[in-house]
């Protein structure tokens, strides 16, 4: 095993349901010999895959964290074959500041793979799900939202494979999540610009990956709550891990890949005309920025750069120069039994 300075309560190896912390060791003023406490649930029975679900990965992203609880708190082993790995609040002091970067080293856990042992906090739990968790997993499911900044309707997220067998296995999860849409990485197969992420290190250790953005605005979508409560136990079921469980019918994913961003280029106050999937079109005026503090200062114009429709907007009302306004995406087929574009 990789040598890492933190060390869990958990026996991953147990049959059973077990809860502890992993101890990321944590000197500071007011606690010497101190440690963070990152949550972990660990529900294994017999043989069969390892599924590791994690939330949490930015603080100020909710829906994830509360499913996973509630998946910790009603899975019970005698329900399920297999291992159930659960970090509902990934990078712990974030998720509990409720900031998207931790309060303690700045650190964006999402951005740290594959971390170092030996780095800040952020970057030892990366490395610790890297190097740690990741060998012993099958597959994983990292949940996210739009968080404080952004909104997304629930989104899966995914690459397209690095093999036709990996390719399978996705679109067979995203297929069990059902969410109302999918954002597919049709270049680089998810390796290049998630390189940093959790899912450019599951990549790296074949890990068969995927994510979620499932709300945000820096709240708690209900609707996307439902929906990830229900995607999480279809998965499970898929994956011959939860065998009595009964779905109901698939409602169907819009598949998309992403096109690129609609930015603002003005500081002000940001009036929106599109919701998540409505159509855009190059040259439309999308949103105004509004100068209220020179009242005689016409809007300004944020103007599409890009065809498409919109996967995901911005949910603060103040904008600056940079600001992404929206992210515009564009709708895709995929060949149903490879998972790959036609
Ligand atoms: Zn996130």
């Amino acid at each position: 095993m990789a040598e890492s300075f933190i060390t869990a309560e958990v026996d991953f190896n147990a049959d059973g349901k077990q809860t502890g912390f992993l101890r990321l060791p944590h000197s500071v003023h007011r606690s010497a010999y101190g440690w963070i406490p990152v949550p972990v649930v660990v529900i294994q029975n017999g043989k069969g895959p390892t599924l590791l679900l994690m939330a949490g990965n930015h603080g100020d992203e909710y829906e994830g964290q509360i499913a996973l609880a509630n998946l910790a708190q009603e899975l019970q082993p005698e329900d399920m074959r297999g291992r159930v790995i659960i970090l509902p609040m990934a990078n712990f002091p974030a998720a509990q500041a409720g900031t998207r970067v931790s309060p303690i080293d700045g650190g964006n856990l999402n951005r740290s793979f594959p971390g170092n042992p030996r780095g800040t906090p952020t970057e030892k739990i990366a490395h610790y799900i890297d190097e740690i968790l990741l060998p012993m997993t099958d597959y994983i499911v990292d949940l996210h939202s739009g968080g404080s900044s952004l909104y997304y309707e629930p989104t899966l997220l995914r690459g397209l494979g690095q093999d036709s067998e990996e390719s399978r296995k996705l679109a067979k999860l995203q297929d069990a999540f059902d969410l109302p849409y999918a954002w597919v990485f049709t270049s680089g197969g998810g390796r290049s610009s998630t390189s940093p992420t959790c899912m450019g290190a599951a990549n790296r250790k074949s890990v068969v990956s995927i994510m979620a953005e499932l709300g945000g605005a820096g709240g708690v979508s209900n609707h996307a709550l439902h929906m990830v409560e229900r995607g999480l136990r279809r998965i499970l079921h898929s994956l011959d891990m939860l065998p009595a469980y009964q779905p109901d019918a698939l409602q169907g994913t819009r598949t998309m890949e992403s096109v690129g961003m609609v930015y603002a280029y003005q500081n002000g106050v940001l009036e929106m005309h599109k919701n998540i999937g409505d159509p855009v079109a190059k040259g439309e005026t999308v949103a105004l920025i509004h100068h209220p503090d020179t009242p005689l200062q016409p809007a300004d114009k944020v103007v599409s750069p890009l065809d498409g429709s919109v996967l995901c907007k911005r949910a603060m009302g103040q904008v600056e120069r940079g600001d992404t306004v929206y992210q515009i995406g564009a709708d895709i087929k995929l060949a149903a039994e490879r998972g790959v574009p036609q």
